[in-house]
């Protein structure tokens, strides 16, 4: 059987999307329908498919079902391809899965040539019309197809309104156009060095070989990566007869939406122009009327509209955003789509359709994008400002929302600063846990080095602070950097996007994060549809606070060690990690045990009774000694060392792989006492919360980090569960623990049978798990990812989204198990993957009981958690 690639209009509908593309869908079911469309065919995605395989070829077959349904066009609409008397015109339009905007321009007026040309304009009647049309045609085939470029163009357009005195393109007359489509065929030659493509055969395949192209332009790569849209959904073409919106005053062409995409309102929204094609109204070139003139204008075709819009929205039972035509006074729809709206639209709009008796609560949960959320609590951009602004630069969209600051170099100048309430942004080659106070501080943190999952970007979102990382164009300079050719020096402003990565050499302004009464509507009813939990990845009293009004149920990882940088806590911390002798580590660690458990208490307070998992001690060491002499020389002095000693100490800890270092249960391992201070600190923690909240019932959750043998972790679970017996044997409550592990190292994973006989939980920390499957460390990596997303090695940043393939497959394998050996094991996610939605989803069909994510990120995660148990329920 030969494969179908092209369809009528009339043959397709609405569910074909994956094969017609959305327009082409969309176009098809408007057909069906029986709304006005103009008529035409859509070649499908799997003839763009084959196009690749074929080595960027127009396969015989495919050429052949191109050339029968032209014919089928042409009996259709009684009208002739290249015939001067009664020619066809047609439109070539891209139009993939989901909507890529941008990726490629329309081609309109197809089908001219210097014969169609003359005799139509004897036949119309109307010179100027036909010329109009044709300057764009080779405007557009020009550009599009043979990739010219359109300013040189623009600028003939300019010269001739110069030269005429004029300043509206409506006033160039008939000659003048015929003018400009004569030198536009030139430029045409000069630039590709043959005659622009008279035959109308080859204008069509020309132009449907560009569309197939664009699919892997630069632009379309990096939005489907951006997007999550694979490179092998293709996209389709959409082949349409003309009609015309320049044919005159009576005729005009727009744009509009069913309800108001920035806030969501009801009613009518958009805007036409007369006497104008295609992209006219979104190009600028004139001030366009909204769409209420019109029906002052003419009231008929205006209610003609509204009822094609209600009917429309009434079909798709969303809103929609639509484009259409009025040729000498008749009306055709040419595109609809459910609109893009922004985030506060989206969850108002989701709620009106549920009053409206259009949707049901579950679609509303299910149509809202969970990324947009971070629009919701974070500050965005004044859309106005934004647009006069260029980008300087572009880095990583590390963590999201906007922020507009002065430049500061150190973490010192940002917090001094911004506790006298001024706005900073702190730009470095990159963060340490040093610099925490003065992230804090920051309304925005730049940096040169580090990825998605860097030290700037885990930091920053945990914050909910705006982060824009690796951005290596940035070259420093004493107290200023290098970007975009500019030179910034500390206190200049500058302007970072979080979301995008985009960073701006000038102040924009910035609006507030502001929650509505929808979203929380929305988020009430994802609670009731959702099956895993969520919990929060948060280390202070505070983070936990926040991730609590977030809806946290809990905290998934508590890193201990992020409480060891205040700065009454690193000296005591630094005494126990040159220690010589036990003596002397104990004596250290006795010091920060009353500070570990009022922290700890702090953050059982603030989580209300909800579980908290509490993960010992995990960096490297060397991460918290100290770097300058000076404080070196201090250092020695409070421990009565020499100075020249403790140096010995700091050097013999020197590590070659920290990452793979002495670092989690190794510390335990050789040190026990640290354990069992640590453990000491969340137990008599537990215990003081319990008795002053008798009303909660506190499980501690306490968790060894990168094990990857079951006697190690045998080893420093009994160091937990000997110091934990005894205090709670001591004391009159009845508490009950929990100790689990991490599983983080391949080992861990492909043994987590045995891991699971001494494990109560597992918590995949797929982070490390990720940078030990691939063999590459997640400071670096941004370094080379970026050549592997060019040569399409990879698609997606393995740190930001689960490898599904690869991780995946030892996360499922550790959940098989460690059930196997536990069946009522506990397991969670904490690694950054718990608050992406595609992530989510993987954990919701692996069975996993909660993800565990930064406190901004907790509605997301509530959201996507709820769509995935919805789809897969
Ligand atoms: P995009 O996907 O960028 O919106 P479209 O394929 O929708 O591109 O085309 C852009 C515009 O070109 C349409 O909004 C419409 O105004 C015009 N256009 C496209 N096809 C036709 C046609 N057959 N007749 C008249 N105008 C058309
Ligand atoms: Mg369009
Ligand atoms: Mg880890």
């Amino acid at each position: 059987m030969t494969t179908k690639y092209v369809y009528e209009f009339s043959e397709g509908d609405g569910s074909m999307r994956n094969l017609l593309g959305g327009k082409g869908a969309n176009l098809a079911e408007m057909t069906g329908l029986g709304m006005p469309v103009p008529q035409g065919f859509t070649i499908t995605t799997e003839a763009c498919t084959r196009y690749y395989d074929d080595g960027q070829q127009i396969g015989d077959d495919i050429r052949g079902q191109i050339v029968e349904y032209i014919g089928k066009l042409e009996e259709l609409t009684g009208k002739k391809l290249g015939d001067p008397d009664n020619p066809l015109l047609v439109s070539v339009r891209s139009g993939s899965r989901a909507s890529m905007p941008g990726m490629m321009d329309t081609i309109l007026n197809l089908g001219m040539n210097e014969q169609v040309v003359a005799a139509f304009a004897a036949k119309t009647g109307n010179p100027r019309f036909v010329y109009d049309s044709y300057r764009r045609f080779i405007q557009m085939y020009s550009d599009v197809v043979m990739e010219v470029g359109k300013a040189y163009f623009e600028e003939l357009i300019d010269e001739m309104k110069e030269r005429k005195g004029v300043t509206n393109d409506l006033e160039l007359d008939a000659d003048d156009l015929k003018e400009l489509a004569r030198q536009f065929k030139e430029e045409y030659k000069t630039k590709i060095g043959s005659e622009f493509p008279s035959d109308p055969i080859e204008q069509l395949f020309g132009a449907i070989r560009a569309v197939f192209r664009s699919w892997d332009n630069p632009r379309a790569v990096y939005y489907r990566r951006l997007n999550d849209i694979p490179s092998d959904w293709g996209t389709a073409v959409n082949v349409q007869s003309m009609v015309f919106g320049n044919l005159g005053d009576t005729s005009g062409t727009g744009v509009a939406f069913s309800r108001n995409p920035a806030t969501g309102d009801p009613g009518l929204y958009g805007e036409y122009l007369m006497n104008a094609q295609g992209e006219d109204v979104v190009a600028g070139i004139r001030t366009p009327l909204t769409i209420d003139q019109l029906k002052a204008q003419n009231p008929g075709l205006y209610d003609e509209f509204q009822a094609i819009v209600t009917r429309l929205e009434n079909h798709y039972r969303d809103m929609q955003d639509m484009e259409f035509t009025i040729e000498e006074g008749k009306l055709f729809m040419l595109q609809t789509r459910n609109g893009k709206r922004t985030a506060a639209a989206a969850f108002k709009i989701a709620c009106d359709l549920v009053d409206e008796g259009m949707i049901d609560s579950k679609k509303a949960v299910s149509m809202i994008d969970p990324k947009q959320i971070d629009a919701l609590l974070h500050p965005q951009f004044d859309d106005a400002d934004l647009k006069d602004a260029t980008p300087i630069g572009k880095g990583l969209p590390a963590s999201p929302g906007a922020a507009c600051g002065q430049v500061v170099f150190t973490a010192e100048e940002a917090a001094e600063r911004g506790k006298r309430g001024e706005d900073v942004v702190l730009v470095r080659l990159e963060t340490t846990p040093e610099d925490i106070e003065g992230m804090h501080y920051a309304k925005g943190i730049l940096t040169a080095r580090g990825g998605m999952t860097s030290h700037a970007a885990v930091v920053a979102r945990g914050m909910g602070t705006c982060c824009v990382s690796g951005l290596g164009e940035i070259s420093f300079g004493v107290k200023n950097f290098t970007l975009g050719g500019n030179t910034y020096n500390e206190g200049d402003w500058i302007s970072l996007d979080g979301s995008t990565g985009n960073v701006y050499g000038e102040a924009i302004k910035t609006v507030p994060a502001e929650i509505s009464g929808y979203f929380g509507r929305i988020m009430e009813w994802a609670d009731a549809f959702r099956t895993m939990k969520v919990r929060t990845n948060a280390d202070t009293p505070l983070d936990a606070k926040q991730a609590r009004d977030f809806g946290a149920e809990g905290i998934g990882l508590c890193r201990t060690e992020h409480m060891f940088f205040e700065p009454d806590r690193i000296s005591a911390i630094r005494e126990m990690i040159v220690s010589k002798s036990v003596e002397q580590r104990e004596a250290a660690l006795a010091k920060l045990l009353p500070m570990q458990r009022s922290d700890f208490e702090g953050i059982y307070e603030a989580m209300e009774g909800y579980p908290v998992t509490i993960r010992l001690l995990d960096p490297p060491l060397h991460e918290f000694l100290p770097h300058e002499h000076s404080d070196v020389v201090a250092l020695a002095r409070q421990m009565n060392m020499e100075t020249i000693a403790l140096e010995a100490v700091i050097d013999s800890l020197h590590e070659f792989n920290p990452m793979m270092g002495h670092r989690g249960c190794r510390l335990d391992v050789t040190y026990p006492e640290i354990g069992a201070m640590q453990t000491r600190a969340i137990i008599e923690a537990a215990i003081n919360v319990q008795k002053r909240h008798p009303e909660w019932d506190l499980v501690p959750e306490i968790m060894i980090p990168l094990v990857g043998e079951v006697k190690e972790l045998a080893f420093v679970k009994k160091i937990v569960t000997d110091t934990a017996d005894a205090i709670i044997a001591e004391s009159d409550v009845d508490l009950k623990y929990l100790v689990g592990t991490m599983i983080e190292i391949p080992r861990a994973a492909l043994t987590a049978d045995e891991i699971a006989t001494e494990a109560e939980f597992f918590s995949f920390g797929t982070n490390d798990l990720t940078q030990m499957t691939f063999g590459f460390s997640r400071d670096d990596a941004g370094k080379f990812l970026e050549s592997y997303y060019e040569k399409k090695i990879y698609e997606v940043d393995p740190f930001a989204r689960l490898d599904q393939v690869g991780v995946g497959k030892l996360v499922e394998t550790a959940v098989k198990l460690g059930r196997q050996s536990r069946p009522d094991i506990k397991l969670g996610i904490c690694g950054e993957h718990g608050g992406d939605p595609a992530s989510i989803d993987f954990c919701q069909r692996t069975g996993l009981n909660y993800v565990s994510c930064s406190p901004f990120r907790v509605p997301i995660a509530r959201l996507a958690a709820a769509q995935s148990a919805l789809a897969n329920g």
